[in-house]
């Protein structure tokens, strides 16, 4: 196997090396060539490629950039973000790595509207929700992102980058060709999330929408019912935000409208993530008591929690509880996990690392280029998060027993997830800690989404694993609406023939639409 995969390298390397020469003669004429390489370790670590072409560029309205991509090992990433950098603005557009071919060089094409302006708008950064300017970019940086654990030597070539006028000649995704949907097996499970706990707005409230959501044939609901600054609920654990004095337990009025159209109800509470909007003070209350996450640089995260604070874990552990013993089916965890890997450094993570460890002076400067620490701290972290999922779980199953525990998790391979976020949820599921998960398989490349299917599943029993599907993930990519990559989604998990269900993420204003269009008022889902 190894003599295979190295053959198979040398050969990349030889093509890679004729695709640089031929490269080198044929834009000697002062067209552009870059070449990038990244030797990965086993594991986790690095999480990421990293690499930047300095060359300057505009993004024209009527077409965009395009150039040529050849990467050895394109089977070892999750996505390829490309993100155009003017100063410290910084624009994402995400390639599916699976809908790239090894060793091949593919020319991409880059519109405005591959561009993600999502995280810009949600950070106040474009208060009109829009980029005026697309001119005069510095760089163009490549995030090669990691779903496998294997080691490899990644070498990218990127060529001839220019812009282009007029529509792309390829897609940058392969258009969706579904047209209709697979049958679903007897009992298929189908969630539904709705990330406002109102229901999929104001006006509607949850009667409305429960009735909407099983006319598309859903059968368990997942209302997001707060965050630890504030729920939506009725509390004796975290403070209740205002609506709920104005308007009501938005709970109680989620469950009663599951109860009435025959759904079941699994409120669903962010575990170490305040949200966006989360008021200033009680961000800066949580850093005075010590409860923020903490960078290796000593930085506060403002939204983020620590897990090891005696009061983050209490409050998680008596949230649950209190969910559970409020009539639901189930409760569900998300953003169990930390940031990502340069958290937590806080000063009481690091003295129990240390305790724990013997780890001596000076060892958060040596972390990233020891292995043998890294592997210590990995576990150091997922310890932690896993000690809170089994608190949880204990107390839940004890006073609550019959409701279902379930979490929204990382996807790509184990070490892989437990490098980047510190969450090793097939151990939860080995362990019993919960009944099942959804992995957030968020991507709108066919090709990609199956290499995720294939990926979630190792290790596990996949009857209890229920993927996500995120239509309303990526709105701004296909418009107008694509059913047919909603349609392609719940096929692929209904063709993998192991999944029991799908979770589809979430019921939105737009996407709600969506699911009806492809679901049906009379389809139910395909039945
Ligand atoms: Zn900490």
């Amino acid at each position: 196997m190894k003599q295979q995969y190295d053959s198979s390298l040398c050969r990349c390397r030889l093509i890679v090396g004729l695709v640089t020469m031929l490269s080198a003669m044929v834009f000697a004429g002062g067209t552009n060539g870059w070449d990038f390489a990244a030797d990965l370790p086993a594991g986790g670590h690095p999480l990421r490629a990293l690499w930047t072409v300095k060359q300057g560029f505009d993004v024209p309205e009527d077409g965009g950039i395009a150039f040529d991509l050849n990467c050895t090992n394109p089977e070892l990433f999750s996505h390829i973000t490309f993100t155009a950098i003017r100063g410290d603005l910084a624009v994402p557009a995400m390639v599916g790595a699976a809908d790239l071919r090894p060793c091949e060089t593919q020319r991409i094409y880059l519109t405005r509207r591959d561009f993600t302006l999502k995280d810009l708008v949600k950070d106040g950064k474009l208060p009109d929700g829009k980029l005026d300017d697309w001119s005069g970019f510095e760089s163009l940086r490549i995030s090669a992102w990691r779903i496998a654990a294997k080691p490899a030597d990644v070498k990218v070539h990127i060529a001839n980058m220019a812009e282009f006028h007029g529509p792309p000649p390829v897609p940058l995704v392969p258009p969706p060709n579904a047209k209709a949907l697979v049958p679903p097996r007897e009992g298929e499970r189908r969630f539904i999330s709705c990330h406002r706990p109102y229901g999929v707005d104001e006006k509607s409230g949850w009667d409305k929408t429960a009735r909407r959501m099983k006319a598309c044939g859903f059968t368990d609901v997942l209302p997001l019912m707060g965050r630890p600054g504030g729920v939506y609920y009725r509390s004796s654990v975290l403070p209740v935000v205002d609506y709920v004095t104005q308007h009501g337990d938005q709970l109680e009025a989620c469950l009663k409208a599951c109860r009435q159209y025959g759904l079941k109800c699994h409120p669903c509470k962010v575990s170490f993530n305040l949200g966006r909007d989360c008021p200033k003070e009680l961000s800066e209350r949580m850093g005075k008591e010590g409860r923020l996450m903490v960078t290796a640089d000593g930085r506060e995260l403002k939204r983020w929690l620590c897990p090891t604070h005696p009061d983050n874990i209490r409050d998680e552990v008596e949230t649950f509880v209190e969910l559970a013993g409020k009539g639901v089916d189930g409760v569900r965890l998300d953003f169990i996990r930390y940031f990502g890997t340069d958290t937590c450094f806080c000063p009481r993570c690091r003295a129990l690392f240390e305790a724990r460890t013997g780890a001596g002076d000076g060892w958060v400067k040596k972390l990233k280029g020891d292995p043998a620490l890294l592997e210590k701290w990995d576990a150091f972290r997922c310890g932690n998060i896993t000690a809170v999922v089994k608190a949880i779980s204990e107390k839940v199953r004890a006073r609550h027993p019959g409701v279902e525990i379930s979490a929204a998790v990382f996807t790509g391979d184990r070490p892989v997830n437990i490098a980047r976020v510190g969450q090793d949820w097939q151990d939860w599921l080995a362990k019993g800690y919960v009944d099942h998960v959804s992995p957030m398989t968020y991507t709108r490349s066919r090709n990609s989404y199956l290499v995720m299917l294939e990926r979630n599943r190792a290790g596990i029993d996949a009857g209890r694993c229920y993927p996500y599907i995120g239509p309303s993930v990526w709105p701004w990519f296909d418009k107008p609406v694509k059913p047919a990559r909603l349609r392609e989604q719940v096929n692929a998990v209904r063709e993998a023939g192991c999944y029991p269900g799908f979770a589809v993420f979430e019921f939105s204003e737009y996407s709600s639409k969506l699911c009806e269009k492809v679901f049906g008022k009379s389809g139910k889902s395909g039945e």
